[in-house]
């Protein structure tokens, strides 16, 4: 199998019809898809590159990135994305890590050259549109074989410590990816489009694979970004937009959608299905956005190492306001997506009975192949065919996860185990509370002190006894923050999660009379 089987398969039936889009203006249809892609693939082969070769893509997100993603995938080669706003250090270390042999950039994001490349090309260059000058007969461009088990994405973890490690995702765990999409995620139709305000070196853009497959539209909005106005507007001019959004995305939208007084009717013209995930979404947000933009969203956990697929809370699971335990449902993840299995486990990896808290373990087709020229790494993560994803959560008698927190940021205070999320969960309901963050600081009494990191709703200040009253009033007086850090903005990762690691340094490098310890 290979990938670009399905650009080949939309492009023979439907090769007149758009399919990408640069804003509203049309950038290619189908048929000028595939004929570019098949012409880069011709080209990357006749300059030398072998089936297995590894090329970058470092750049915004650009109606160029599926060209070329699906170019070097007609020509059999793996794609190494790299996030946009990687320093040029990392972009580097990479290369050499993967021992990649060429890169397609934008200049925005790699001005200069990269160290260990053959080649570099600027994707807006006069060099890309002879590599990708369309082939007449794409229909005719054999498409290079590969087998199920074959590389296909190397994706380097964006790992909040230590070095990243290159995820190797095959072409059967990308397919199982876009097939599943339809069974847990959502229905697409040849009608539909999705946009790509998300990094498409991440989950976003790998859902490209579910809508090329439904010979769906493809639109990279104007800005390249996350610009709720300019998203909102997109929508209403091209028709209704499925998307893949963090937390932190679905948040900004539901802001705009708020300040501007749109109602849930005005979002169903801009947005058809809103996908979320990547981080822990609370139950007061995405009550909020339910509220504020109606049934549009579905959540879905995964991680590089399965991407996109472990487990999806589906739209009737999120409007199912009158189940009796709906608001345990909207706090979990949902269920085991079709082709996987999931397992909560103890250290030893034996399985725990339901409702205990433990690792998140998951099997299935989804899981990588293993991390690059990292055997032991390799070996730690998948035992039995079993995937150890270090999140910790528990499955209840339904089948749905919860999740509490990854394992590294569990709470041990006075020998109890705090979940920063359940205090998070707490604290966001408390009013002028706009966003939260809870970690462990050394104690030399209790061990650990829970310590929030709060961002109050722009026009209110929050007073630390306020909070702590708010807590007294839901949970255990033990769980509680014993100090509060009242922040204008939360540290996060290009990809919008919670940097924690940071948050703790930063605790520790408070002056010795700041510190929590020393209270
Ligand atoms: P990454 O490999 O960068 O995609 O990060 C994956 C990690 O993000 C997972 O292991 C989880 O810790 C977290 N994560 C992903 N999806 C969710 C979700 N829906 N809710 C909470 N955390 C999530």
């Amino acid at each position: 199998m290979n990938l670009a089987h399905l650009l080949l398969r939309q492009a023979r039936q439907q090769p007149g019809r758009n399919a990408i889009y640069n804003g509203t203006a049309p950038h290619a249809t189908y048929g000028q898809w595939a004929a570019r892609s098949a012409g880069l693939a011709r080209r990357l082969l006749d300059s030398g590159l072998v089936p297995g070769d590894r090329v970058l893509l470092f750049m915004h997100n650009h109606p160029r990135y599926l060209e070329i993603l699906f170019g070097a995938w007609w020509a059999g080669l793996v794609v190494v994305p790299i996030n946009a706003k990687l320093h040029t250090l990392e972009a580097q270390w990479i290369i050499e890590n993967a021992n990649v042999r060429w890169g397609f950039v934008t200049s925005d994001v790699a001005p200069t050259a990269l160290a260990g490349l053959e080649r570099q090309i600027d994707v807006e260059s006069g060099e890309a549109d002879t590599l990708l000058a369309p082939l007449a007969d794409f229909i005719g461009e054999p498409l290079t074989e590969r087998d199920n088990d074959s590389l296909a994405w190397l994706f380097y973890t964006s790992g909040t410590t230590g070095r990243p490690k290159g995820v190797m995702i095959t072409q059967r765990n990308l397919m199982t990816m876009g097939l599943t999409y339809f069974v847990d995620v959502d229905s697409v139709s040849a009608q539909d489009a999705i946009v790509y305000a998300a990094p498409m070196s991440h989950g976003a853009g790998l859902y490209a694979i579910p809508h090329l497959m439904a010979g769906a539209r493809h639109v990279v909005p104007a800005s390249a970004g996350v610009d709720p106005a300019e998203l909102f507007e997109l929508g209403r001019a091209v028709g209704p937009l499925s998307t893949f959004a963090a937390p932190t995305i679905v948040k900004r939208l539901v802001d705009h959608a708020e300040v501007a007084g749109l109602t849930p009717n005005d979002a169903a013209a801009s947005f058809k299905t809103i996908v979320y995930g990547g981080a822990p979404m609370y139950v007061a947000d995405i009550a909020r956005a339910l509220r504020v933009m109606g049934p549009r969203f579905v959540q879905i956990y995964g991680q590089g190492e399965t991407p996109m697929v472990a487990t999806a809370l589906s739209r009737q699971h999120l409007i199912d306001s009158k189940h009796p335990r709906y608001l345990e449902r909207i706090a979990s993840v949902g269920v085991a997506q079709t082709p996987v299995q999931l397992r909560i486990s103890d250290a030893s990896g034996a399985e725990l009975p339901v409702g205990e808290v433990g690792e998140v373990l998951v099997k299935g087709d989804s899981v990588m192949a293993g991390y690059w020229g990292n055997p032991e790494a390799t070996a730690n993560a998948i035992r039995d065919g079993w995937l150890f994803t270090g999140d910790v959560g528990s499955l209840d008698a339904d089948g749905f996860l919860t999740l509490k927190d990854r394992s590294k940021d569990l709470i041990i205070s006075g020998g109890s185990n705090i979940y920063p999320r359940e205090v998070e969960e707490v604290l966001l309901t408390a009013a002028g509370v706009a966003e939260v963050a809870v970690v462990g600081a050394p104690d030399a009494q209790w061990g650990e002190v829970v310590v929030a990191f709060v961002v109050a709703q722009s026009g209110f200040s929050l007073s630390e006894q306020t909070l702590d009253q708010h807590c007294l009033q839901t949970i255990a007086r033990f769980k509680r923050p014993k100090h509060y850090r009242l922040v204008e903005a939360l540290p996060k990762n290009n990809y919008g999660k919670v940097l924690k690691t940071e948050l703790r340094q930063r605790l520790l490098q408070e002056p010795t009379g700041d510190r929590p310890s020393a209270s």
